[in-house]
């Protein structure tokens, strides 16, 4: 008799997750698709008009339960409240995803001020940081493990030019998911990231409206186009699925190819 081999689910039903930065973009496409699979989530954003309206949103479209905080991911206080609220309404964590960031003025290295090369660190390196340590010590206090998903970038991967602070951000983002991935699998907790490379959102839509540098940047993929948040999403879904109970400590690279010399 062969051995019976386990059908693959995605489901996350009675799951609860914390998705940062869930209004707009990434965040909200990672927060859509766990609700699509009938997780009860917790966004955050700096805009209390938005946590209420996609908070809203997300109900109706697909429902769950959906809470919308106001929370700046750079500050402590709001960080721990954002915990405390997830528990005090589901009474549990199941999962994190670090996805709110910014990528903070571009210049060279001798033009970049130290004012903004803090205010990218706060709150991509810092608020990963806070928020994946006060997630992680509810879900020992639960005892179930959990799963943490770091959305990092190629630009800490491979650095580049006029970027400097939020290169470094995010290479220390992918240093941060290795050291919590080991300090927490006796916990049952894995820790992965995602690296996207060039995906169409209200972080860089400026940039991308300028047609030459859309063509540039397409061009340098392999797959010759831009990504879409739908092709992040997906691939975080999978990750906080029990599908990957067997990885920690590392990332997915979502590029389209960008690495490979596009
Ligand atoms: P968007 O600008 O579209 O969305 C960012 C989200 O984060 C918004 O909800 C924003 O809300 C929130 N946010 C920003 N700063 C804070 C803060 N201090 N506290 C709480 N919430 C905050 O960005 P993307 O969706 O493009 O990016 C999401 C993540 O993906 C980021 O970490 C980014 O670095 C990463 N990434 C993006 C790539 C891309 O090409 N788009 C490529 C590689 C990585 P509000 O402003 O209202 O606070």
């Amino acid at each position: 008799m062969a051995k019976e081999i386990k059908k693959p689910s995605f489901d996350l039903n009675d799951k609860v997750a914390i998705v940062t930065g869930g209004t707009k973009g990434i965040g909200y496409a990672i927060a859509s698709t766990f609700a699509m699979y009938g997780c009860n989530v917790v966004i955050t954003s700096r805009t209390p008009a938005d946590c209420e309206r996609i908070s809203k949103a997300i109900e109706t479209l697909y429902g769950v339960k959906c809470l919308g905080i106001s929370a700046d991911s750079s500050m402590k206080e709001n960080i721990d409240m954002v915990v405390a609220k997830t528990v005090e309404t589901f009474g549990k964590i199941d999962i994190l995803v670090n996805n709110a960031g910014i990528s903070g003025k571009t210049a060279n290295l001798l033009e970049q001020t130290e004012e903004n090369f803090m205010k990218v660190i706060n709150t991509n390196l810092k608020g990963c940081f806070l928020f994946a340590k006060a997630v992680a010590a509810q879900m020992v206090k639960q005892g179930k493990g959990g799963k943490i998903v770091n959305i990092a970038s190629v630009g800490g991967l491979i650095g580049g030019k006029s970027v400097a602070p939020y290169g470094a951000s995010k290479a220390g983002v992918l240093s941060l998911t290795k050291t919590m991935a080991n300090e927490w699998a006796r916990y049952g907790i894995t820790v992965n990231a995602v690296c996207p490379g060039y995906v169409v959102t209200e972080l860089n839509q400026d940039i991308f409206a300028n047609p030459d540098i859309k063509a540039k940047m397409e061009k340098r993929t392999a797959v010759r186009r831009l990504g879409c948040v739908e092709e992040i999403a997906g691939p975080v879904l999978a990750m906080v699925s029990d599908c990957f109970s067997y990885m920690t400590g590392t990332y997915i690279l979502l590029d389209g190819g960008q690495t490979i010399g596009g």
